[in-house]
């Protein structure tokens, strides 16, 4: 049986998801910016990816860019969700089970919505 975390732990979980918080938005802003060249790039050319040399190296960074970005999406939206539950109080406790999730669990993934228990059945 998991025991529950203490208010200095719950504290540093907290600064962790906080700084996690604002990796994530460091992140996906410069992917914005990396998004915008692309995007610069290809209307630059007018020559259509067919014909143009750089048209395939472009699209494959275009989707390798989108595919991170929806990556960063679903981590920042599991951070808020984290933080909003630490707001609530419900932090710490499994979302499906209602059980404590172990302290360790939450050190390595602070973000962690189920107990290590509910996990491997997903
Ligand atoms: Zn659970």
């Amino acid at each position: 049986m998991a025991e529950r975390l203490t208010d200095a732990q719950l504290a540093a979980l907290e600064r962790a998801l906080h700084r996690q918080r604002t990796e994530i938005t460091a992140a996906a802003a410069r992917m914005a910016g990396s998004l915008d060249d692309v995007r610069a790039a290809r209307s630059g050319s007018d020559a259509d990816d067919e014909h143009d040399p750089e048209g395939p190296t472009l699209s494959s960074e275009w989707s390798r860019i989108s595919g991170l970005s929806t990556e960063l999406e679903a981590r920042a939206a599991s951070v808020e969700g984290a933080l909003e539950r630490v707001a609530a109080g419900t932090f710490g406790t499994c979302i499906r089970c209602g059980q404590p999730i172990a302290p360790d669990r939450l050190d390595a993934l602070p973000a962690a919505e189920l107990c290590i228990t509910c996990a491997r059945q997903t």
